[in-house]
């Protein structure tokens, strides 16, 4: 995205202390007190998203802080609400990328799932946002957008608090790298969300594994697997042949060492494919040294792929030899939310399914 030299800064995107100077500076020029930026911050980190809700500015100001900056990357264009309390959002960009989010309730959880790029590049082959291909990265702004204007829905749609956030919707966090960590410092000490109800998902970017490790926040990991072993993992995940498996498992000994964390995998349940008895232990055999959480997720199915999600007996079965060593903890995902298409793999722009299905018809 090209962004003309003169158009508003972005302010949501700016780490907090990076925002506190540009608005400083801002004030300075105007020569207004220094205090009126710490007043802004106040505003922004609750969640205003114009500077009309800022009352105690003047006019002047809050007109001219619009003209320097702006504080709504995004716009909402289409609400859906599942049978289950999903929510799923369709969010309109400037330059009219579109990109989703859902909102998941649970018991006393509300967990919110956004997106990290419009679209993704690494084509798993089980993933709607995959074959919806790769459209751009997404600002550090637009990342955000999506928590703080979700926050107000879920406020004025009587769904509570936001809980959660995990990046599991559109895109692969550790492939838009400094966006997503700067999202995650602003979410952390901007709008004061607990690293710890921060989950990054990852298909397994290496050197984002790394670099999260090395990183102050002390959000969770989530791996997202599929196989036991590099033969079958390449035949589903292509990033596989970048990051082979044993790299990927150092990645992972490094950050758990670094952040003395539980690492969780998630593993998508395809019939016939990846949910036999063998692959199960060879899966635990595997993940065993990490102790971890095995989220097994039954595939949701996606237009143009015959897959379909194992059968609940499967499931079970593979979840209890996972179960058997004692060492690995396994759960099994309800799929939410399918009814709208809100479910994982699920997110991409609906007119894009319009568009594959009038070029299948013609072809
Ligand atoms: N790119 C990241 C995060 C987004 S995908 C990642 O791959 O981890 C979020 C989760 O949804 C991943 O665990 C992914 O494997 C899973 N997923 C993708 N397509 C799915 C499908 N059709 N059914 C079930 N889970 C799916
Ligand atoms: Fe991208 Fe994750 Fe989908 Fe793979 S599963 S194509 S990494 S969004």
């Amino acid at each position: 995205m090209t962004i003309p030299a003169d158009s508003p800064t972005p302010l949501l995107g700016l780490e907090p202390e990076a925002a506190r100077t540009a608005l400083t500076e801002f004030f300075a020029e105007r020569g207004e007190r220094r205090y009126r930026a710490d007043q802004v911050l106040e505003w922004v980190y609750p969640g205003a998203q114009t500077f009309d809700e800022m009352t105690n500015l003047t006019k002047a100001s809050r007109e001219a802080l619009g003209r320097r900056f702006t504080l709504a990357p995004l716009v909402p264009e289409v609400v859906q609400r599942s049978n289950d309390g999903t929510v799923k959002h369709l969010w309109r960009c400037p330059d009219g990328e579109a990109i989703e989010s859902v909102l998941i309730p649970a018991d006393d959880r509300l967990t919110l799932c956004l997106s990290s790029q419009a679209g993704c590049a690494l084509g798993c082959v089980f993933c709607g946002t995959g074959a919806y291909g790769f459209r751009r990265q997404l600002t550090a702004a637009e990342i955000v957008a999506q928590y703080r204007d979700s926050v107000r829905y879920a406020q004025a749609h009587g769904m509570g608090a936001i809980t959660n956030i995990v990046f599991m919707g559109m895109g692969e966090p550790l492939a838009n790298p400094e966006p997503v960590f700067a999202a995650l410092t602003i979410l952390n000490r901007g709008f004061r969300v607990g690293a710890r109800h921060i989950t990054v998902s990852t298909v397994g970017i290496v050197p984002g594994i790394r670099e999260l490790a090395r990183r102050p926040e002390q959000v969770r990991l989530a791996v997202s697997l599929h196989a036991p072993n590099h033969k079958l993992r390449l035949t589903l995940v292509p990033v596989e042949k970048r990051y082979p498996l044993p790299q990927l498992m150092d990645a992972i000994r490094e950050w758990v060492r670094a952040k003395g964390k539980r690492v969780t995998f998630e593993y998508t349940m395809i019939q016939d494919v990846n949910d036999s008895p063998a692959l199960a232990d060879e899966l635990a055999e595997l993940v065993c040294e990490f102790h971890p959480l095995v989220n097994l997720i039954p595939m949701n199915p996606i237009p143009f792929v015959g897959w379909r999600p194992s059968p609940p007996e499967v499931i079970a079965q593979f979840r209890s030899r996972l179960e058997r060593s004692g060492r690995v903890r396994a759960r099994v995902r309800s799929p939410r939310g399918s009814d709208i298409a809100a479910a994982c793999g699920q997110l991409y722009n609906q007119a894009y399914e319009k568009g594959l299905a009038a070029t299948a018809r013609a072809s």
